[in-house]
């Protein structure tokens, strides 16, 4: 039975019913959670209660220690899905062949930077590799003073960029470390969050933000501190996968290069056919940065990550600088990214976030016509924000509601959690093969989560 369970699952996933259970695997979780609490350093408690046990993956689910299929709608990370059978063999082969120190050149790593800076505008030409999202951003602001000999950066408040010292300078998201905005060091000046859904200026022209952040960046200079770089998120992850307001980045990067700083644009989260139409959040401001963080997606749940900048940038930094990462871009991380962009492409995994993501958000704003806690959907592609409120003119947050309803979705199979400074959001990130019945099935129990109460 245990076989057939698993033939079944791997034939059709899409044919389990969410929530049922296959065979179990054979694998006691025993004591697993009690172990692990006593020898982990985790910080899973901040995501959940009860952190679940999970012990296999495959496309878009997630299987328990009970053998519970789940549709995984939070994973950003897993853009391909789980387990993919290509990933699976390209590291065994180059594990086979050769995983080396990253000081020596191989094949793998001039084809995938060369894949990269493909998928960039023509100036971004660079590529320097790394192993996660936080070492790209701490490297990109490297790069970013190596470029102007300053120090100051300006960041959106409710942003986050990293655990890294530098990255972790310019991450404001209270939710993410709530002593965020009082422990700044002097060179990180903030402004306001671009979230067009609750700023200050909710629904005066869009432009508005844009403004008063070139504006903010103006008066530094006027008084002497004019800053180095500007960093943000393409398109507003923390906050809720809020688009940026239109504008926005065009008025902030011409005041800072006016200056004669730089822009730098973290892709780490939404970069990489996420948001369907784009493959990068800038494309969506029409703006092009002079520096690229990069991670997540590009090695599926492998620790890869990349700073893509332009020539005249890096050989700056060069003269000033040292980088040196033994592991990043190894053999083994260049062929998972050279597999990834693959199957990106031949399974047109961007195309489908556009169109299961369009019928995604229609149907979660249909949700809204019936329920009124959904305050808004935000975001583009599979990269989707629901967010509600006890009240659609106060917009108070719904935040002990937000987290009852991602306990009820667990139960119920579903795998989602709240995110923004106010917890009041669902992150809907899942892999990008989810199908238009996964996101029936996620809608479907949701509607009856809020239809039945939590
Ligand atoms: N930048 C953004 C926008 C992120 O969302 C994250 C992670 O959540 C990071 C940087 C840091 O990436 P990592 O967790 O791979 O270090």
């Amino acid at each position: 039975a245990l076989v057939d369970g698993w033939r079944a699952l791997v034939a059709d996933p899409t044919a389990l019913l969410l929530g049922r259970t296959v065979p179990p695997l054979a694998l006691a979780p025993g004591d697993l959670l009690a172990r692990r609490d006593r020898t982990f350093a985790s910080v899973q408690e901040h995501y959940f209660d009860e952190p679940p046990v999970i012990v296999r993956g495959w496309k878009q689910y997630l299987i328990d220690a009970d053998a519970r299929v789940y549709l995984d709608v939070l994973n950003n990370v897993t853009a391909i899905g789980h387990a993919h059978p290509r990933l699976a063999s390209v590291v065994a082969r180059q594990l086979r062949t050769l995983n080396t120190n990253s000081r020596f050149n191989y094949p793998a790593v001039v084809e995938f930077s060369e894949r990269l800076t493909a998928l960039l505008p023509d100036d971004l030409d660079t590529v320097f590799l790394v192993n996660s999202g936080s070492e790209a951003v701490e490297l990109a602001l490297r790069l970013a003073r190596a470029a102007t000999d300053r120090e100051g950066v300006l960041a959106m408040r409710e942003a986050y960029h990293g655990w890294t010292g530098l990255a972790d300078a310019v991450s404001t998201s209270i939710a993410d470390n709530p002593q965020a905005l009082a422990t700044r060091p002097g060179w990180v000046h903030t402004v306001e969050s671009p979230n067009s859904y609750r700023g200050t200026h909710r629904g005066a022209e869009a432009s508005v933000y844009g403004l008063e952040a070139a504006a903010e960046v103006h008066r530094l200079a006027a008084e002497g501190t004019p800053v180095g770089a500007v960093i943000a998120e393409t398109f507003y992850g923390n906050a809720g996968g809020i688009p940026l307001p239109d504008g926005y980045l065009e008025a902030v990067y011409a005041a800072v290069r006016e200056h004669g700083g730089v822009a730098i644009a973290d892709e780490v989260q939404v970069g990489y056919g996420r948001l369907g139409e784009w493959f990068w959040g800038f494309e969506q401001q029409g703006v092009v940065p002079d520096i690229v963080a990069v991670a997540k997606a590009m090695g599926n749940g492998h620790p890869l990550g990349a700073v893509v900048t332009t020539r005249a940038i890096a050989d700056r930094f060069r003269t000033q600088g040292y980088f040196f990462s033994s592991a990043g871009g190894s053999p083994v991380s260049c062929v998972v990214g050279l597999t990834v962009l693959d199957v990106l492409r031949d399974e047109r995994l961007q195309e489908n976030a556009t169109i299961v993501g369009a019928h995604l958000a229609r149907r979660l704003r249909e949700l809204g016509d019936r329920h009124p806690l959904v305050g808004a959907v935000h975001g583009s592609g599979l990269y989707l924000g629901l967010e509600f409120v006890r009240d659609r003119d106060t917009l108070e947050p719904a935040t002990e509601e937000t987290e009852a309803i991602c306990e009820r979705l667990r139960e119920l199979g579903v795998i989602v959690q709240p995110t923004s400074d106010r917890q009041c959001v669902l992150k809907i990130k899942p892999p990008l093969c989810l199908t238009v019945a996964d996101a029936d099935a996620f809608v479907d129990r949701l509607d009856e989560v809020l239809t039945s109460g939590w």
